[in-house]
């Protein structure tokens, strides 16, 4: 029970702002290391960093924290990824603008290679599928760039603003409609939940990351 975490940490409107003490709030979502285990939340905010965690079930120290809520609680963050087939052809840019156009404020991003590790822990959800060794191949083969984007209805309006899976079924004016090549090498990612979000921004930012 000295294992590391990450620790998102889930919107539930006013509960987000009062920390109640002794409240469990949240849960640990590191599937690794401490899956299920319960979350006792500490007296205030200022205390939730790189201080040893309460669990039901005995205790972690969290590695990193990241805080979904805001002061305004319409607003919500989503986790981005803009994948190697656009950083190949310098779209970065071009994709920003969708998002940007569409409402979406990017609070973090940063370019990096994304490690097989990495690319794995990632997309763990999906590794019993048949495209999870060519999506991890994928993911590595180049550049990405990682981003936390900030908007009222943000998890949803990013995927509104990405378009479908298939850039065949995308809608017009959508980043796959618009850039993607296949269904696999489809120009970017956005998480499908706020839960899954702080999940996927815990992986790549601190909080001193994000700057809203
Ligand atoms: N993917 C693929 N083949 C498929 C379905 C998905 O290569 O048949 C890849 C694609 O890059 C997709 C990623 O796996 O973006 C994750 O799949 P998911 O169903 O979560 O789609 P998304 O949420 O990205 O729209
Ligand atoms: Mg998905």
């Amino acid at each position: 029970d000295q294992t590391d975490a990450m620790v998102g940490i889930e919107r539930r409107g006013a509960a987000c702002q009062n920390w109640p003490p002794g409240n469990a709030i949240g849960e640990v979502r590191d599937r690794q290391h401490a899956k299920g285990l319960r979350l006792v939340f500490p007296q205030n905010k200022g205390a939730l960093l790189n201080r040893r965690w309460t669990f039901a079930q005995g205790s972690l120290r969290a590695a990193s924290i990241v805080i979904l809520c805001s002061g305004d609680p319409t607003m919500e963050r989503t986790f981005s990824i803009i994948k190697p087939d656009a950083t190949e052809r310098n779209l970065t840019g071009a994709v920003n603008k969708v998002f940007e156009d569409g409402g979406l404020r990017i609070v973090a991003q940063r370019r990096i290679r994304m490690t097989e590790e990495q690319a794995k822990r990632f997309y763990e959800v999906h590794a019993e599928r048949p495209f999870y060794g060519e999506l991890v191949e994928f993911m590595t083969s180049g550049p990405v760039v990682v981003q936390v984007l900030e908007g009222e209805d943000a998890v949803a309006k990013h995927r509104e603003l990405m378009g479908a899976t298939n850039p065949a079924e995308a809608a017009d004016g959508t980043v796959r409609k618009l850039y993607a090549r296949s269904i696999g090498e489809n120009s970017c990612h956005g998480s499908d939940s706020e839960e899954n979000a702080a999940i996927e921004i815990a992986q790549f930012f601190s909080l001193a990351d994000i700057v809203g």
